[in-house]
């Protein structure tokens, strides 16, 4: 936009400069022409160095001074005040409502004093006392007009700015029991999969599933299945440490990604949190009820990415079910690091 602005700048006061060049005001002409060279500067500093604020603030200061300029000598036939209802969008647009505002208040003081000071003795132009007034008057209309346009603009960005954090947060997570979705956690293992890349690090994953979950489901109601899925939801993030991340990666199955985490450290815990929830009681609507879930655990290394250990770790889940649920599963049956089946199922 501030190409685009100091681009219209350039042709139009390029253009003005050469029709009064015809007609032999070469004050006027040397004044648009000049303006136009240095409009086209403006646009050269954008290109050359990427500044932006400095190619606004050239572009707007030798706007006011041709406005200036405009009105003191009248411009062609004293028409040149109506070049200035320029200002107050140009100025809202690059620098913003207060610094627009401020800015464009100061430039009509300016002319107002060049125009009025003792009956226009500063100018070099003759206006009437009405055309003066007027001028200032429709300019002050046009400002405000805009400067509420502007306001009503930024409260319009800032809302959809609310909104858009709003929606993507809500993409990335799980509406039933608020833990990051398959979305959420995928662009989170990414992440530290990158990062491990960097240190030669490892991480490890954690796929959990409720045993038997449709008997709850069976048994007591689809809205008390709800309420277990988020008691456990809150279960894991309660007793995981603030780096670990938990997701809900499908129905009853959640996924726990645990950084800076060898395979054994992650069993242990695993080994933890399945005892944890086995000797929790889950009141429902009416009945007490205790569950089981079942682990299966990989680890992620330079050497084995993101996918191939979730692959592992299901296939490890997939196990523990076979072996008769209620059990950790981390590592291949020849060479099992845990297989746990200290609380039998209750459910
Ligand atoms: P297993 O021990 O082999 O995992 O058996 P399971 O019954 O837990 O597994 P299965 O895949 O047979 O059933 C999963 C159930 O989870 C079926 C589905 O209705 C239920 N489920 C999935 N999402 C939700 C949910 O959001 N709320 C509730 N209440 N139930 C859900
Ligand atoms: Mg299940
Ligand atoms: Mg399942």
């Amino acid at each position: 936009m501030v190409n685009l602005f100091g681009l219209v700048g350039q042709s139009i006061t390029l253009v003005l400069g050469c029709l009064v060049l015809a007609g032999q005001s070469w004050q006027l002409a040397i004044a648009l022409l000049g303006s136009s060279i240095i409009f086209s500067f403006g646009h050269h500093i954008v290109k050359r160095s990427g500044n932006y604020n400095l190619a606004a603030k050239c572009i707007f200061y030798i706007l006011i001074g041709l406005m200036t300029y405009l009105v003191y000598s009248g411009g062609m036939d004293n028409t040149g005040p109506l070049w200035i209802y320029v200002v107050p969008p140009v100025a809202l647009f690059f620098f913003g409502l207060r610094r627009g505002m401020i800015d464009t208040l100061l430039f009509i003081a300016l002319i107002a004093g060049l125009m009025f000071y003792q009956r226009g003795e500063w100018l070099a132009a003759d206006y009437t006392q009405s055309f003066k007034v007027r001028v200032v008057l429709s300019f002050l209309t046009v400002t405000f007009l805009f400067g509420y346009y502007e306001y009503s603009r930024q409260l319009l960005f800032r809302h959809l700015l609310v909104m858009r954090r709003k929606y993507e947060r809500e993409a990335k997570q799980d509406s039933l029991t608020r833990l990051s979705n398959r979305r959420g956690i995928a662009e989170l293992l990414d992440y530290e999969f990158s990062r491990i890349l960097r240190h030669q690090g490892r991480f490890t994953i954690m796929l959990c599933d409720i045993d038997d979950f449709k008997k709850i489901n069976d048994n007591y109601g689809h809205d008390n299945g709800d309420t277990v899925l988020i008691a456990l939801a809150e279960t894991f993030s309660r007793s995981t440490r603030k780096q670990d991340a938990v997701a809900r990666w499908g129905g009853e199955e959640f996924l726990l990604m645990l950084p800076d985490t060898r395979l054994e450290e992650g069993t242990i815990l695993a080994e933890k949190l399945r005892r944890a929830i086995a000797a929790k009681t889950f009141d429902l609507s009416g009945a007490s009820i205790h569950l089981t879930v079942s682990i299966g655990l990989a680890e992620v290394s330079p050497s084995q990415d993101v996918d191939q250990a979730i692959r592992r770790a299901d296939t490890f889940l997939y196990k523990a079910k076979q072996l008769g649920k209620n059990r950790v599963v981390a590592a291949e049956q020849s060479d099992l690091h845990s297989v746990s089946t200290l609380v039998e199922p209750r459910v």
